[in-house]
């Protein structure tokens, strides 16, 4: 078997860059990835990466993999490891459909939607029920759609639902709703939005498809009339598939300032560390520092 000098798990923001700095480095290796561009293609409306006023996130991840796709690297794309561990003093990947091996790793494989957990959703999910705005919001024109949660996913997700559709609810568990001020107020300022703070989710109904939601407010329990319902509650780290390294309570692995993880020759780098911004530029930046760690690890080692 092959052995690489590193294998880059997940194509995102930090797993891209990561790439980008490994070849310029001439070091041997592979990226497995079940995508190209990760939560970064999901956002509608990026303003805050640096040389860009204003970009869509497709857009921006079509520039970062033009520039991917300029080295001669190779790809394993749709493919999802199950497995990382040390074995031998070498890392050993284990993906659905292969085993891969190499002196050092990158794990950059951000973080997934969270899911709501009530009555309905698993029915219902791709029935009315998404978990992407910018994938689905198209499909509900002129439609009333409600958004669950107070965060930023969901600010972006009503942000690009207004231009579409005909009204929207925001629910929202807590007091008042968090994420960047900028967004809230143009959330707070559509006549389209009606925020309930202060609200749970009780049941997605529906027969084919979404027909409502059943919120409680108060102690009163009511059934909104809708025809979508985008879940924007959060996200975790994909990180169940390796076991060997330290994570914090978030099951976030758990990195120094050199991308080191608890484990020799295993870095980590973006949404998935326990970095404390989850945002585009961070893990761009995350993924060039851990690709020259691991550049310098191998040099130590050679
Ligand atoms: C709706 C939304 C809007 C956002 N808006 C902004 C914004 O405006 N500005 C901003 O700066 N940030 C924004 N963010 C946050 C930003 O997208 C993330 O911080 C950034 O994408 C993190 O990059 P990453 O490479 O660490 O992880 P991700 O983007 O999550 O990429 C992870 C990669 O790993 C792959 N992967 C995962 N598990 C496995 C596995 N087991 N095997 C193989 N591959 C795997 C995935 O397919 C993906 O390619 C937004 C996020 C969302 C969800």
């Amino acid at each position: 078997m092959r052995t690489y000098e590193s294998i880059i798990i997940g194509a995102g923001p930090a797993g891209i860059t990561a790439a980008v700095y490994a070849a310029r480095k001439k070091i041997d290796f592979l990226v497995i990835t079940k995508d190209i561009g990760g939560q970064a293609a999901l956002s509608g409306d990026i303003q805050n990466y640096t040389g860009y006023q204003f970009i869509a996130g497709p857009e921006l991840v079509a520039k970062f993999e033009e520039h991917l796709r300029k080295f001669d690297i190779s790809i394993k794309e749709n493919e999802e490891v199950v497995e990382l561990k040390k074995e031998d003093n070498l890392v050993l990947v284990k993906t659905k459909k292969d085993i891969y091996t190499a002196k050092t790793a990158i794990v950059a494989s951000g973080k997934r939607s969270k899911e709501l957990n009530v009555a309905g959703e698993k029915e219902f999910k791709n029935r009315g029920l998404t978990y992407c705005a910018t994938c689905d919001a198209p499909l509900f024109a002129n439609k009333s759609v409600a958004v669950i949660g107070g965060g930023n996913s969901a600010l972006d997700a009503v942000l690009q639902l207004i231009k579409i559709t005909k009204e929207i609810y925001l629910i929202n568990n807590t007091p008042s709703l968090g994420g960047d001020q900028i967004m809230k107020e143009k959330v707070e300022e559509s006549k389209i939005v009606k925020i309930f703070n202060n609200t749970q989710v009780l049941e997605i109904v529906g027969d084919r498809f979404v027909r409502g939601i059943k919120i409680k407010k108060d102690k009163i329990i009511e059934e909104l009339s809708v025809q979508g319902i985008f879940v924007e509650i959060g996200l975790i780290p994909n990180s169940e598939f390796i076991k060997d390294v330290e994570k914090n309570e978030f099951g976030e692995i758990k990195v120094n300032c050199k991308n080191e993880t608890s484990t020799q020759a295993i870095f980590a780098c973006g949404d998935v560390t326990d970095v404390p911004e989850k945002q585009i530029i961070v893990a761009c930046g995350e993924g060039a520092k851990a690709a020259l760690s691991a550049f310098r690890f191998l040099s130590q080692q050679r």
